[in-house]
């Protein structure tokens, strides 16, 4: 059986972490980063546990 973290919600499906039968995230953790300088909104930071299929 899947896992999944009802804590780390993701719509990303694909990332090899991403449950296949929901949007959550299958890792026990991950990694959040950015890649400005100063970042001011959402979009500006990174899921850096993100793996491609
Ligand atoms: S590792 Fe990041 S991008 Fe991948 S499913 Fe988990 S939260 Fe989403």
């Amino acid at each position: 059986m899947e896992n999944i973290n009802r804590s780390i919600r993701c719509s990303v499906e694909q990332c090899v972490h991403h449950c296949s039968t929901c949007d959550y995230c299958s890792l026990d953790k991950i990694s959040v980063g950015t890649h400005e300088d100063n970042p001011s909104q959402e979009q500006c930071t990174d899921c850096l546990s993100f793996t491609h299929n």
